[in-house]
C-alpha cells in the first residue's frame, strides 16, 4: 500500500509540475503486476489506473531490484523508514479488504471462544475441544456420540433403560472418558487417533 501511495504521489507531482516525460522506478513488483492485471478490482489500483489515464505525460513504470545499492532506491527506503517514526499520519489509504476480513475473523473467533468458555452447555465436549476452531466440523455420527457421551455408552444408556453402567472389560463404569482414554478394548483403535485434538 505504501509503494502504491508513493507512485500515486509521484504522478500527482508529474501533473502539478507539467512534466511531459517521466520514469517512475519502483521495487514493488506486486504493484506493477496489479496495474498490469485488468482483472484486479482493488479500489486503490483502480484509482491509480484512472489517475494514469488522465495524465497527458508519458510515464514509464520501471521495476528495480531492492537492496542492491541503487542510490535512489536506497534513499526511498531510508525515507520510508524515517516516516514510520513520525507522530502524525498525513497519508490516508484504503484499508485492504483482506485486512478487514482478518480483523473480523479474529473478532468473531474471540466472541465464539469466550462464549464457549463461559457456556453452561456442552461441558463434556469442552473438556476435549476447549478451543474454538472453524476448521473442525464434525459430521460423523459415531464420533459425535463418543465426544458428547450421548450414545451407545452404558453409563448414558442406563439412565434411560436401567441397565448396568459397567464396561464389558469389567474394570470400570463405561463412560466417555473410559472409552476414549482407558479401556483396553479400544487400545488398538486409540493408537490410530491423533494425539492432539
Ligand atoms: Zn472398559
Amino acid at each position: 500500500m505504501a509503494e502504491l501511495k508513493a507512485i500515486e504521489m509521484a504522478i500527482h507531482h508529474i501533473i502539478s509540475n507539467n512534466i511531459l516525460q517521466y520514469k517512475i522506478i519502483t521495487d514493488s513488483r506486486s504493484v506493477l503486476q496489479a496495474l498490469n492485471n485488468p482483472a484486479n478490482c482493488s479500489p486503490s489500483i483502480f484509482q491509480l489506473k484512472q489517475l494514469l489515464s488522465k495524465t497527458t505525460a508519458t510515464i514509464e513504470l520501471i521495476w528495480t531490484r531492492a537492496h542492491i545499492g541503487i542510490h535512489g532506491n536506497e534513499l526511498a527506503d531510508q525515507y520510508a523508514k524515517q516516516a514510520t517514526s513520525r507522530d502524525a499520519i498525513d497519508q490516508h489509504m484504503y484499508i485492504p479488504i483482506r485486512f478487514i476480513k482478518k480483523l473480523l475473523y479474529h473478532d468473531i473467533l474471540t466472541v465464539w471462544q469466550n462464549h464457549w468458555v463461559n457456556s453452561a452447555k456442552g461441558r463434556a465436549v469442552f473438556e476435549i475441544y476447549g478451543k474454538a476452531n472453524p476448521k473442525r466440523i464434525l459430521g460423523n455420527f459415531f464420533l459425535n456420540q463418543i465426544i458428547t457421551g450421548h450414545g451407545a455408552i452404558a453409563s448414558y444408556q442406563c439412565k434411560f433403560f436401567n441397565g448396568s453402567s459397567s464396561c464389558s472389560c469389567g474394570l470400570s463404569i463405561e463412560d466417555r472418558n473410559h472409552i476414549i482414554y482407558h479401556c483396553s478394548q479400544w487400545s488398538t483403535i486409540r493408537q490410530t487417533l491423533p494425539k492432539k485434538l
